[in-house]
């Protein structure tokens, strides 16, 4: 029997390590996470806290060293009780860091108003990481401002210790989450089989992408920083996330550790705008036409309606 178990589990190691053989490149990645502690709309079934706890098993089980969960306080004041969710990420040993308070697009106001949002958001940070550094930030919409805004609130990110938390990969995990809720609402298994479906392939094209623009732009594999969001259908379908990120070669790294890489020096004229490895290829005039395709979420908002 113990040798049967043995027999099958190695062909099913082959069979996942066949899908992935195409390129088998090491690298190193920091998994962060956006909108604690509430991301989108409710999930039938779970709760905000058991969708925080989905994804700390995962990353656990993944032996993923550290997943800063990036804070929007206003998520407290519109779901009384949500802040559970600090607490059992940092119970986890996971950092937080902000989002602003409200997840405004910086170009929404004035630079001024975009700091205040910071700022407003500051006071949750502080009761929850206390002493450790919570000073990264993450632009809501991964915005950085437009011409009226970028280098104002660069400067004052700077003089107010903060780093920018850039993103290298991302998957659209965020234009699933209220799609799969609807969808759940309804019992639609079969819509639901194609996003995870949708979702999966996505994925798949998405590792593609990052490894392929990660030699095109810096010739080497630079260490990555994956965007993904804390909604139900993220929590759920993470550890086929990692299954995957695991075949074709991951690393898991601290956010700190990612940075600390000179592709993300914050040197660009748009630092922390969009995707790192897109920005840095458009200000360099690297050709990446020939990059294949990432995730492509088109038509996803359409369904369950
Ligand atoms: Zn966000």
């Amino acid at each position: 029997m113990k040798s049967l178990l043995i027999a099958v589990a190695g062909f099913a190691m082959m069979a996942a390590a066949g899908a992935h053989a195409a390129d088998k490149t090491g690298f190193d990645i920091a998994i962060t996470v956006d909108d604690l502690p509430v991301h989108g709309s409710a999930t039938p079934g779970l709760s905000r806290v058991d969708i925080a706890n989905n994804y700390i098993n995962a990353l656990k089980a993944h032996k993923v060293p550290q997943a800063y969960g990036f804070v929007n306080a206003v998520g407290i004041q519109r779901e009384p009780g949500s802040e559970e969710v600090l607490k059992v990420w940092r119970a986890a040993g996971f950092p937080l860091g902000n989002h602003t308070f409200t997840h405004n697009n910086v170009n929404s106001g004035t630079p001024e108003a975009f700091e205040a949002d910071i700022v407003a958001n500051e006071a949750t940070l502080q009761t929850y990481m206390g002493g450790n550094n919570w000073h990264y930030l993450r632009f809501p919409f991964l915005s950085a401002g437009d011409a009226a805004h970028h280098d104002a609130v660069k400067t004052w990110l700077d003089a107010h210790n903060y780093r920018i938390a850039d993103v290298s990969a991302g998957f659209d995990d965020w234009a699933y989450t209220d799609t799969y809720n609807r969808c759940l609402a309804r019992n639609d298994q079969a819509s639901i089989a194609i996003l995870k479906q949708r979702y999966l392939a996505g994925v798949d094209a998405g590792i593609v992408r990052m490894k392929a623009l990660s030699q095109a732009v810096y010739g080497r594999m630079i260490p990555q920083v994956l965007l993904t969001h804390i909604g139900g259908f993220a929590s759920i379908m993470l550890p086929e996330v990692l299954n995957r990120l695991d075949a074709a070669g991951a690393h898991y790294v601290t956010l700190e550790q990612a940075e600390s890489d000179p592709a993300y020096a914050e040197t660009d004229p748009r630092a922390g705008d969009g995707s790192l490895m897109e920005r840095t290829a458009y200000e360099t005039g690297k050709d990446i036409s020939k990059v294949p395709a990432g995730a492509n979420s088109a038509g996803i908002d359409g369904m369950c309606r």
